[in-house]
């Protein structure tokens, strides 16, 4: 990279980022086909009322497995299918099987729950999500007020003004808005209140040390009685002790989602969960 640098220590440095490049240029041919060649599929993350322990819906997440690298970790193919522009197409196919899924177990007798399933800001921004949106809700059958999109803090921060007409406007279609990952990056709990949304999601990093660190607790509070206070629901991510369950009731969290109940799972373990609790 410099000019003092080693040429010994340059290759290296080159070397890896050479593995890298090749890496994600495989990745990205993995998700250009994954559609087609069927390496995309769905697990689904249980989210239970914390009060009635019942399971009130469900978190759609990508997984991508390919003959070539195996499974993929969202945390590495996410990035480049929201780079290379990807993410608009296999985020439809996720919204729309999710949708598909949902509506099918109504169809089978078993209570409503609601799916919910994660946009990228990418999509979210592209002209037309709305009437993509609007085009699933009627392919599908899915009753809007079972669907719910979780945006994050960053995709509403990027522009506040045009995210309330945004919002205003999924709203009218009757979905159901939740906030990801709420507490990084930004601190919103000023705007929160000017935004027509339905659930805030704790993120995971505030939930880990809820039982051990005092200010943690209390901003896990705060956030509560603030979301509260305008009628807005809290889903605690990443719940994986009963320590932090005893503390998230405590301070009147509404819902729970995490290893604690459930990993996220194939469509048919979550049908068996959902037929032995009905
Ligand atoms: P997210 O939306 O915040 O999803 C929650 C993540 O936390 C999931 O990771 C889930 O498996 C994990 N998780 C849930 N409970 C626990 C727990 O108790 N312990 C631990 N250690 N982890 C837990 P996953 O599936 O790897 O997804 C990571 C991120 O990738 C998601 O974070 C989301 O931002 C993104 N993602 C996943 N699917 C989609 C998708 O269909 N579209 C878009 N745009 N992004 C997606
Ligand atoms: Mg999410
Ligand atoms: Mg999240
Ligand atoms: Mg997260």
């Amino acid at each position: 990279k410099s000019k003092d640098t080693g040429k010994n220590k340059y290759t290296l440095f080159d070397k890896s980022m050479e593995d890298e490049l090749n890496r994600n240029t495989i990745i990205l041919e993995i998700l250009r086909g994954a559609i087609e060649n069927n390496e995309i599929y769905i697990k689904y993350q249980p989210q239970i009322n914390i009060i009635t322990n019942k399971i009130i819906g469900f978190e759609a997440l990508m997984r991508i497995k390919s003959g070539k690298l195996g499974e993929l970790s969202p945390s590495e193919f996410i990035p480049i299918a929201e780079e290379s522009g990807l993410i608009v197409e296999l985020g439809e196919w996720i919204l729309k099987e999710a949708c598909r899924f949902n509506k099918n177990l109504m169809e089978l007798g078993y209570t409503p729950y609601i799916v919910s399933v994660n946009i990228s800001s990418v999509q979210i921004n592209r002209t037309g999500f709305i009437t993509m949106l609007d085009h699933v809700l009627k392919e599908t059958g899915i009753p809007p007020k079972y669907l719910e999109l979780e945006i994050t803090e960053s995709t509403i921060v990027s522009s506040i003004t045009d995210a309330v007409t945004l919002l205003n406007s999924l709203q009218d279609l009757g979905v159901r808005i939740s906030l990801d990952d709420f507490g990084t990056g930004y601190s919103s709990l000023n705007y929160l209140t000017s935004m027509p949304i339905n659930t805030l999601k704790i993120d995971k990093s505030f939930i880990d040390n809820i039982s051990k660190n005092r200010k943690d607790s209390l901003i896990a509070e705060a956030i509560i009685q603030l979301a509260h206070s305008i009628d807005v629901e809290v889903i605690a991510e990443g719940v994986e002790y009963n320590e932090q369950l005893s503390v998230l009731k405590a301070k009147n969290c509404d819902i729970i989602q995490g290893y604690i109940y459930s990993k996220p799972l194939y469509p048919s373990r979550l049908l068996a969960i959902l037929d032995s609790v009905q």
